[in-house]
């Protein structure tokens, strides 16, 4: 690499921030000449927050970080300054805010009779325990592309383990078994104190303003240029010595076509899928469109490089099943206090303390949470804003004779006060803004070795993959910390840095022992 080498990020989600920002810290890569090219308005990608009082909050999805697991997240975020904190880290600030504030979920489970579910039972039977310690001990290429359901029975998805699992992770029955594996050991830790979510950490703010905006803030008095409203529609490449070489960039620039020349020399990180592509938001009044790929074009470029080098992966195997890859969230904002009243007499829990509380017999499997207000730093005094999501929005409701999918955000709030046997009173100030993700599960659909690309492929010269959709061994998708983790090996690969990615802990052979005694103690 020399000083006038350029780098060139396809897509301005966290993957490719933290990508920028690992080149200037590790790589001394100069940072004003790297470029990011983001389709959508602005930077951050599916971490997305914004709104204020009038218009109401909105946010596609609300994040549970570990300290214990996100290895790469936190080397990254070691290095960022607080916004909001004078000397302290993002690293720093969080782990601040969450030793003030910590989770001790009291109302996890909720049933029909809106009666909190004891949950230090996990609920297994015997046979429930001997297939999870079957699945956890078989080998990823005897799991293939097999779904849960074909290793787990279905009784097993009846467990109180099951409930609190699904709703905390969004898995599906259908999803990729070797995925769930993973996250069964990935995760071991959470496995023990699941029902109480102690090991959650979150945010400050959502975190949009939260992780995006320090990283950005940093990147750009680094120099980085970042661009949107850019989306990139194919890549020109020639072969050299067997070796796939980008030589251009495709874009359409504010509408406009373009061509970014590549030279030697030069690198291109591509963020290839997207979780939240082709998501939509409704209103008070109206449910959200029903879009697909065709309307969004999102996994256009990644389809178009695999055509023809099954090195690059097999988009097909993510994007094929919306019925089995979507759900919906919301967000509410309150111009006054009386939900988050009665919230906390119902639950036991202040706001940011009780994490997820899952409706677990509602059609629509519905859960919500009420973080630290405000959750936005434009929240004023007296208002209040919370997220909630359903994996099921294809069901017609307990309490709304209609699929969630087709609700507009008034209703999906009556749906709400039924199953907490709230008065409408209680929402009769709110702002709720449905949230349609037709690709928000892509990422576990079942995949075979190959479907995902490594993140710097064999055989290319200045290409890389960067987020959901890359293999990376022994980590889980649907976190931050696998597009972290996948940027932070594409960089070090491409540039040849010497600094080792902080390993993925625990990742040894031990883990299996440990996660067998753990079943065996489970009542
Ligand atoms: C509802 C929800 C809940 C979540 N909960 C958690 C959680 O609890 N814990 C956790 O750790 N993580 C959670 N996540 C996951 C986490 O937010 C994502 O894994 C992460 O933000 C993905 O980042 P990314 O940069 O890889 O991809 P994205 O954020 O999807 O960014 C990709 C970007 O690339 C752009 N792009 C794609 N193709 C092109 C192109 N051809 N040209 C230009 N731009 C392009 C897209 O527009 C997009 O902005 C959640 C996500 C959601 C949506």
């Amino acid at each position: 690499m020399n000083t006038i080498s350029k780098a060139y990020l396809v897509g301005g989600g966290i993957g490719s921030l933290a990508a920028a920002a690992f080149m200037i810290r590790d790589g001394n890569f100069p940072g004003r000449n790297i470029s990011i090219l983001e389709a959508a308005p602005v930077m951050g990608g599916s971490l997305d927050g914004a709104g204020d009082p009038a218009l109401g909050y909105s946010m596609r999805g609300g994040r549970m970080l570990t300290t214990d697991n996100y290895e790469c997240t936190w080397d990254l975020y070691r290095s960022i300054p607080s916004l909001i904190r004078a000397d302290k880290t993002v690293f720093e600030e969080t782990v601040e805010f969450n030793e003030a504030h910590r989770s001790n979920a009291m109302a996890r489970l909720v049933d029909r009779r809106r009666a909190k579910v004891p949950v230090t039972s996990m609920g297994f039977s015997m046979q429930d325990r001997l297939e999870l310690l079957k699945l956890s001990q078989t080998a990823e290429e005897s799991l293939g592309a097999s779904c849960i359901t074909d290793w787990l029975s279905p009784r097993f998805f009846q467990t109180e383990f099951w409930y609190m699992w699904c709703t905390t992770f969004a898995f599906q029955p259908w999803h990729s078994a070797v995925e769930f594996k993973r996250y069964l050991l990935r995760f071991i830790l959470e496995f023990s104190r699941i029902e109480t979510l102690a090991g959650v950490k979150r945010t400050i703010y959502n975190q949009y303003d939260s992780l995006v905006l320090p990283l950005q803030s940093w990147l750009a008095a680094q120099g980085v240029e970042m661009i949107a409203d850019c989306r990139v529609t194919n890549l020109d490449h020639r072969a050299d010595g067997g070796k796939f070489i980008v030589t251009g960039i495709q874009c359409l620039r504010h509408g406009l076509n373009e061509v970014i020349p590549v030279d030697d020399g030069d690198f291109v990180f591509v963020q290839n899928g997207s979780m939240t592509d082709a998501s939509s938001l409704g209103s008070m009044t109206s449910a959200p469109a029903q879009l697909t790929k065709k309307d969004s074009a999102g996994w256009s470029l990644w389809e178009k490089l695999a055509e023809g080098h099954p090195e690059f992966g097999n988009p097909a195997a993510f994007n094929s099943c919306i019925a089995q890859s979507c759900w919906e969230s919301f967000t509410v904002t309150l111009q006054d206090p009386s939900f988050f009243d009665e919230m906390i007499r119902f639950s036991g829990n202040l706001p940011g303390t009780g994490g997820l509380v899952t409706f677990k017999d509602s059609n629509w499997l519905m859960s919500i949470v009420l973080a630290f207000q405000p959750h936005f730093p434009n929240q004023p005094a007296g208002v209040q804003v919370f997220w909630g999501y359903a994996l099921l929005p294809d069901r017609v409701g307990n309490f709304i004779a209609k699929p969630m999918a087709e609700c507009n955000g008034a209703e999906i709030l009556r749906e709400l006060c039924g199953h907490l046997r709230f008065d409408s009173e209680t929402v009769e100030s709110a702002n709720c803004i449905p949230c349609r993700m037709p690709y928000i599960t892509s990422m576990f659909m079942p995949r075979k070795p190959g479907d995902r690309p490594l993140p710097v492929p064999l055989g290319v010269k200045n290409l890389a993959f960067i987020g959901q959709f890359v293999e990376i061994a022994h980590d889980v998708v649907f976190t931050v910390e696998y597009s972290v983790r996948a940027a932070q090996m594409s960089v070090y690969e491409l540039l040849g840095i010497e600094r080792k990615v902080p390993p993925v802990t625990p990742h040894d052979k031990s883990l299996e022992a440990e996660f067998e005694a753990l079943i065996k103690a489970f009542k």
